[in-house]
């Protein structure tokens, strides 16, 4: 019997913070979508590792961040456009949200300000502080950290992350070997959510003393209207996939240490497909794990069982 995880980008305005067009429709309903998502973890009964961007756990700030080694215009939206965004800044009540929720969730995090550690203009010194400031903004709230989620999956500095006192990341998925499929990257993305099985990933050490958990998939990677023509001629593919992968979790063997991981960001659940596409894979996964097929756990109870030797 293998295991499941599920951790969460959850974000607000920083995850798009930097980019000069955001999707507005996903920051609109990014604070709606993080309280849905909390409710249908409620109801599935089913843990996630919320990996949250440091400064939601602020109430307050200048908008300059002045002792922040980022360069001049990275906090700019803050002081701009979204200077009365408030509610897009702050996590104002979310985060106690899931403190108060029966589920015993993980609060892990995505960085401080959502900078890319795998950039090149990153420096060590940038994502040093980015730690830093995560994990004493947790500390003051008694939230020890030990899972982080990179912003855009772009590994980097993890000798950060050891120093910080992380015990696990979100490694990228592993290649499906599909890059050359045909039909071009729509037709890809469709094939990897109806061909094939996404794969289980294995837990590793790697050389900072971290445990990777690497993604399997991304549960808002196959959207627009590729997605509209197969939910109008199959079921939902992307509940198919994850069935597939909670199917293949339930057959591992269990001395391989074996992890189906999905991930998503609450500003995800834009629409109610989107809603009903998370619950009918919560639901599917709670009628596993009550049969006793699959256990599911959070990133760092994963990291705290895998073999150091291995
Ligand atoms: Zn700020
Ligand atoms: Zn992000």
């Amino acid at each position: 019997m293998g295991s499941v995880v599920l951790s969460l980008d959850a974000e607000l305005g920083w995850g798009f913070h930097d980019q000069e067009s955001p999707p507005t429709d996903r920051v609109e309903r990014a604070r709606a979508g993080w309280k849905r998502l909390i409710d249908c973890f409620e109801e599935a009964a089913v843990p996630a590792t919320w990996a949250i961007v440091g400064h939601l756990f602020l109430d307050d700030c200048d908008g300059e961040h002045a002792s922040h080694p980022a360069s001049g215009d990275w906090f700019a939206a803050e002081r701009g456009r979204w200077r009365s965004r408030l509610d897009l800044r702050f996590g104002e009540g979310l985060i106690e949200r899931i403190e108060g929720s029966p589920i015993a969730h993980e609060i892990g995090s995505h960085s401080f300000s959502h900078v890319v550690f795998g950039d090149a203009d990153t420096t060590r010194t940038l994502a040093a502080a980015e730690i830093d400031a995560s994990v004493e903004l947790a500390r003051e709230r008694g939230v020890s950290l030990s899972s982080f989620v990179y912003p855009r999956n772009r590994v980097g500095h993890r000798d950060t992350l050891a120093e910080g006192g992380f015990v696990c990341y979100r490694g990228r998925a592993p290649a499906r070997g599909l890059d050359d499929f045909a039909g071009g990257r729509p037709l890809r993305k469709l094939a990897e959510a109806t061909i094939d099985a996404p794969p289980l990933v294995r837990p590793r050490y790697d050389e900072f003393g971290l445990v990777n958990v690497p993604a399997s998939l991304y549960l808002f990677g196959f959207e627009g209207l590729g997605r509209s023509i197969a939910e109008s001629v199959w079921d939902d593919p992307v509940v198919r996939a994850a069935k597939r992968g909670i199917d293949a979790a339930a057959e591992a063997n269990g001395s391989e240490n074996e992890v189906f991981h999905m991930w998503l960001h609450p500003n995800n659940l834009v629409t109610p497909r989107d809603v009903r596409r998370v619950r009918r894979i919560l639901a599917y996964l709670d009628a596993q794990r009550t049969a006793g097929r699959v256990s599911v756990e959070t990133m760092t109870e994963v990291a705290a069982r895998t073999d150091r030797v291995r």
